[in-house]
């Protein structure tokens, strides 16, 4: 296992970080899978009240655990409410966790700009009454939301450590990955292997491009190749899950020959597409009023285009227009046309054709209306 400094938290977190979103099984089974992992080296664990029995399972795992070696915990707390509020939801997650103070607390979602508006409206105030008690050392954010929120969250002193989705398949974070490093952020990355493409079960396509690695061995190496990254949460449901990630949580250099091959190869195959079904991911469409996430449904046609993402496509566009701000637009086939994006598209995109196109690939198939069981 390797160590790296998470920014001005001064931690040395383990390259890799247990997520526990997904332990949600049994006491019994999050136990052998923190046991597991620390016993691979792992020194950071992530938990949120929001994971259900999550930090209640942490500390029953950690209680009957004989840990020597430094263990820091991140839990999370939303951003709404009062100090009051704050206060009484990090004492009930130390409670279940089992511990007197935390280093690190990550408000959970800062996904929108009334999120930054509630910190100027006493959330601040109660984040900062928060660190005076010296029950959290460290405060940072996570965010599902768009990058200029992000920026701007950044800009707050408050915070030292960012928790963000960013991959090779999502490099829209890019300008807040070097943000961070500037300001000496720790950076966290958010759960590369399943929403970074649903990468335990790659299509075929896809392992093949990514010989003689795996698509998920190669998301890995791609993230732990670059130095500002300070840790990636992976989030075995099983203890069998643990031992894949950690093999390889000693390759942290720069990317090998064969890899930079990888990496040219997945680039190539990208610009292939033809030019007029390209989305470039460049955002200057939005906004759209019908609130369709423009450039995040041409993002997934272009990866069900080029690497054959197929079910990570579906799922993940199934989503839009059930998640809220946690993965916010609507469904493509809501576009009526209106014609606005389309001068702001520097490529020149058919718009409109190309978001019918990904709702026809995407939707999946469709399901039995109730009246059709009848
Ligand atoms: S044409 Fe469709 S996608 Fe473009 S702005 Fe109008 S409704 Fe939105
Ligand atoms: S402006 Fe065009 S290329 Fe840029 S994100 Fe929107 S659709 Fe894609």
């Amino acid at each position: 296992m390797r160590y790296r400094r998470f920014g001005r938290t001064n931690l040395n977190l383990s390259v890799f970080s247990l997520g526990t979103m997904r332990y949600l099984g049994s006491a019994m089974e999050a136990e052998g899978v923190v046991q597991r992992a620390i016993a691979l080296g792992v020194n950071h664990l992530e938990t949120a009240p929001a994971y259900g029995p999550s930090e209640a399972y942490l500390g029953q795992s950690l209680k009957n655990l004989p840990v020597s070696d430094p263990l820091y915990i991140t839990t999370k707390v939303l951003p709404k409410g009062t100090c009051e509020d704050i206060m009484q939801q990090v004492d009930q997650s130390l409670g279940r966790l089992g511990r007197d103070h935390l280093e690190c607390l990550a408000l959970h979602g800062l996904n929108q700009p009334e999120h930054l508006g509630w910190l100027d409206q006493g959330g601040q105030g109660a984040l900062e009454a928060v660190l005076a008690s010296g029950k959290v050392a460290h405060i940072g954010f996570s965010s599902h939301g768009p990058l200029e929120v992000i920026l701007a969250a950044m800009e707050n002193p408050l915070f030292s450590f960012v928790n963000l989705h960013y991959t090779y398949f999502f490099q829209r974070n890019a300008p807040a990955i070097a943000r961070a490093r500037e300001k000496d952020l720790g950076i966290f990355i958010i759960s590369p292997a399943d929403k970074g493409g649903r990468l335990y079960r790659p299509p075929e396509k896809l392992d093949q491009l990514c010989q003689p690695l795996s698509p998920l061995h190669w998301a890995y190496r791609w993230l732990l190749s670059q130095p500002a990254i300070a840790t990636l949460s992976f989030g075995p449901a099983t203890v069998a899950e643990v031992d894949f990630p950690l093999g390889i949580a000693d390759e942290d250099g720069p990317l090998t020959a064969i890899e930079k091959e990888i990496l040219d190869r997945l680039d190539r195959v990208f610009q292939a597409l033809p030019q007029g079904d390209r989305c470039e991911q460049c955002y200057a469409c939005l906004p759209c009023p019908e609130d369709i996430h423009i450039p995040e449904v041409l993002r997934l046609r272009n990866l069900t285009l080029a690497y054959d993402m197929q079910e990570f496509g579906e799922y993940r566009y199934r989503m839009f227009g059930q998640a809220g701000h946690w993965f916010p637009g609507q469904p493509a086939h809501t576009c009526t046309e209106c014609g606005d994006c389309l001068p702001r598209c520097p490529s020149n995109l058919e718009i409109p054709r190309l978001l019918q196109d990904a709702h026809d690939r995407l939707r999946g198939p469709q399901r039995r209306r109730l009246w059709e069981t009848i």
